[in-house]
């Protein structure tokens, strides 16, 4: 059995959290590769290094005196290194940096160092081999990911090697220069190691117990989702709910593996399996709740609508040609609604307005701005009944007045607009109703 191990920032942070992470990692002889972060913050006041990393480049660039910041990058990394014991020196890799920096080597190449001096630690600590990521993960000459390439490349390489650190976050494009994946972008490179690998699982180790059923800053200590599939998890994290980053689903998907997220300072705990599909029930009927503030309903309205052919595709065009997406659209006979995105309607309102009236002649047009979407997310509710009796009944007695009910036919998620200020309230209703009334 093959598992790829990636712990985040925060796992990383202190000598102290890399000795967590040494036993997760020796208490398992499966745990064969491992995808370091560059350290973390070590408190809320603390600074990642991969932000320091940022700001010395910068400095850099502008001709200013980087090596201050680049010490105290050094220091935090030779505190690891003296709180381990380990008997390695980055000094001569601190030497060649300073003269990439001054030579301006790009601010790819400068934010990689965080994960590539990570991994060199990672790697003498565990006694495992040390791949420089630049040598098997690939972009091409746009800076996009090149997953056919680094598939075959990596897995050859993996194959000669049971055991290694492959740092985070970058690799190198076709002429050798280093590109960074976006923020968080470890979490990818995790995927991809255990693509090419082979793996059996991917274990994504951070600092929380899992995927949250609800938003902890508005639930309080919300349960930890078991299981949830590809799909919900997509449907989740769309209205905002995070812990991986998104394009970190679509390798691993893509070759059956599942993604286990734990606690690395609760390893006891069993974390959220991420899986393609399962007949695994959740004890709460949905899998998570999320949503987002900040939408404009538009509400359209023409007598005999129904019976006029194309009228949909011409209000949607008015938004297309304005460069609006549309979240929702709910209808009536005589009316549809559209819900945009306020932020991005604002600016545009009067131009759409003007090109609705223009190219579908509608009655009237009514905005109603200051909206949340709620989206109840469970594979669950397909085989469940009442599931949208109880939400609403939730609410009603919660006083939050139903602006609009889209259920999609794959009965995957059912999603609610109410009142900004209502938000919170309705959140609290459905978590209650569903969790609490089950405990
Ligand atoms: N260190 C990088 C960041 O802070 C990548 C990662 O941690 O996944 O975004």
């Amino acid at each position: 059995m093959i598992k790829v191990v990636k712990f985040g920032g925060s796992s990383l942070a202190s000598a102290g959290q890399f000795a967590k992470v040494g036993d997760i990692i020796r208490s398992d002889e499966n745990r064969k590769y491992v995808v370091p972060s560059a350290p973390g913050k070590r408190n809320a006041k603390d600074i990642k290094v991969t932000d320091m990393l940022y700001d010395c480049y910068a400095a850099a660039e502008a001709e200013e005196d980087f090596k201050i910041i680049l010490k105290k990058i050094k220091e935090r990394y030779d505190s690891i290194i003296n709180g381990l014991n380990l008997k390695i020196s980055l000094e001569e890799e601190f030497r060649v940096i300073a003269e990439n920096f001054a030579d301006k080597a790009g601010v790819d190449y400068a934010a990689s160092r965080g994960e590539y001096l990570n991994g060199i630690i990672m790697a003498a600590y565990l006694g495992y081999e040390f791949i420089d990521a630049a040598e098997v993960v690939f972009f091409n000459k746009d800076g996009e990911f090149d997953a056919e390439k680094t598939d075959k490349i990596l897995s050859k390489r993996l194959k000669k090697c049971e055991r290694a650190v492959i740092p985070g976050f970058y690799g190198a494009k076709d002429d050798g220069r280093v590109c960074t994946f976006s923020r968080g972008g470890s979490d990818i490179t995790g995927s991809i190691v255990a693509k090419a690998a082979g793996a059996d699982l991917y274990e994504n180790w951070t600092d929380v117990s899992g995927f949250l059923i609800a938003d902890p800053g508005i639930i309080e200590n919300p349960k930890v989702i078991k299981v949830i599939t590809y799909r919900e998890l997509r449907e989740l994290s769309y209205m905002g709910a995070t812990v991986l980053h998104e394009d970190a689903v679509f390798p691993v998907r893509k070759a059956g593996i599942p993604i286990n997220i734990r606690n690395t300072n609760q390893p006891e705990e069993e974390g959220t399996l991420i899986v393609e599909s399962t007949c695994h029930h959740s004890k709460y009927t949905i899998t998570g709740i999320a949503g987002k503030k900040g939408f404009v309903a538009v509400n359209i309205d023409k007598d005999m609508m129904n019976s006029e052919v194309g009228f949909g595709r011409k209000v949607l065009s008015a938004f297309e040609q304005n460069g609006i997406s549309f979240e929702h659209m709910p209808s009536g006979i005589d009316t549809m609604t559209v819900f945009v995105h306020q932020e991005e309607f604002e600016g545009k309102e009067q131009q759409v307005l003007s090109a609705i009236h223009r190219l579908a002649q509608p009655d009237t047009i009514d905005l109603e701005a200051d909206l949340a979407l709620i989206a109840v997310v469970g594979r669950g509710m397909r085989s469940t009944r009442g599931t949208a009796g109880r939400i609403f009944s939730a609410l009603s007695h919660a006083n939050v007045n139903v602006k609009m009910i889209d259920q999609g036919s794959s009965e995957l998620n059912i999603i609610i607009g109410v009142a900004n200020n209502d938000f919170e309230t309705a959140i609290k209703a459905i978590y209650d109703i569903f969790v609490t009334t089950q405990l």
